[in-house]
């Protein structure tokens, strides 16, 4: 008997030693020295042959054979579940990096930031005010009653008869104005929305907004500081000039044009053969504006003005279709 465990025992270290991680090859292995009719079972069924002085000590001899072929068994599926989980989680350190995709800023962005930094640096403070606005002061307050043939120029996304989705980014000067007494400067970039949509309009643009008011601001103080604005952003040899225009919360107003950059004033398609392009609205605040916010027109002064964020965009990267900023394409977004 002591013989045959002896064999038994040698027989599956070997075997499983053989099997290496195999898991399934261990398992049947197992079954076949440890099942219910296995090797070790049929060594037991003969212990009943066994001259009754020397059974116990047989029966000790297999129960302790038992054991040792369950650890060998146990040990060999711990380690090969070991193995598979590194080979799984192995690491080949000459395998070349792959490199982080690097996030660039949207160019619309981009120009945002532009902007408004130009014009931190001429001391205004960046603002901000809801998308989601009262007609009041998106309309009423700017001096665009109710009946005002102005509303019609802006086609207006109503929420209910008082709330609309800004046509313009022009309600946070009320908003700041009634917060705030002068002297005033600030600078406020955000979405927009209108509905239209073709080449050169999108349902959601972008505008930026600036306000400057205080004792004995005067149209100079608008022309200085549109213009270092447009050589700031355009260059220093960009020509501009400016022209009436008509606004329902400035008098009097003016519409800033800058020398196309396409042609160079020489005339083209995208200016229409007149070398010149629109890129801003301006002009002194309306006194009308003063009374809906508490200031005394005969105190202070101010102007304001706010352009299209696409347009400024279009114009300093020479793009002609304005789709192309919201179709999120990467061929184009990759080249800025
Ligand atoms: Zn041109």
């Amino acid at each position: 008997m002591k013989q045959a465990v002896q064999n038994l025992l040698d027989t599956a270290s070997n075997e499983v030693s053989g099997l290496g991680d195999d898991q399934k090859a261990l398992d049947q292995a197992r079954v076949k020295f440890l099942g219910r009719k296995g090797e070790l079972a049929q060594l037991f069924k003969e212990l009943g042959k066994v001259p009754e002085q020397e059974r116990r000590e047989a029966g000790r001899i297999l129960n302790e054979a038992k054991a040792k072929l369950e650890a060998i068994f146990s040990d060999a599926l711990e380690n090969s579940r070991r193995l598979a989980a590194g080979k799984r989680e192995s690491i080949d350190v000459t395998v070349p990096g792959r490199k982080p995709q690097q996030g660039r800023l949207h160019p619309i962005t981009q120009v945002a930031l532009e902007i408004t930094r130009i014009f931190n640096w001429l001391g205004f403070e960046t603002v901000e005010g809801p998308e989601i606005e009262l007609d009041y002061y998106n309309f009423e307050a700017l001096n665009i009653p109710k009946d005002h043939p102005a509303r019609e120029m802006q086609d207006t996304f109503y929420i209910s008869e008082d709330v609309v989705l800004r046509t313009h980014t022009s309600p946070i000067q009320v908003r700041t104005m009634e917060k705030r007494r002068p002297p005033i400067r600030i600078i406020a970039p955000g979405r927009t929305y209108r509905c239209d949509s073709d080449v050169t309009h999108t349902p959601m643009f972008h505008q930026v907004e600036g306000l400057m008011v205080g004792k004995g601001v005067c149209f100079g103080d608008l022309k200085g500081i549109l213009t270092t604005f447009v050589h700031q952003m355009f260059g220093h040899d960009v020509g501009l000039r400016f022209r009436p225009s008509f606004f329902p919360f400035t008098e009097p107003s003016a519409e800033v044009d800058i020398q196309c950059v396409m042609c160079r004033g020489q005339g083209c398609r995208v200016c229409s053969q007149t070398g010149w392009l629109e890129i801003l609205g301006s002009g002194m605040v309306d006194p009308e504006v003063y009374k809906y916010v508490g200031y005394d027109p005969e105190e202070v002064t101010g102007f304001a003005f706010g352009m299209g964020i696409e347009r400024i965009a279009m114009l300093k990267f020479g793009i002609d279709d304005l789709r192309l900023f919201f179709e999120n394409d990467l061929r184009f977004l990759n080249q800025f």
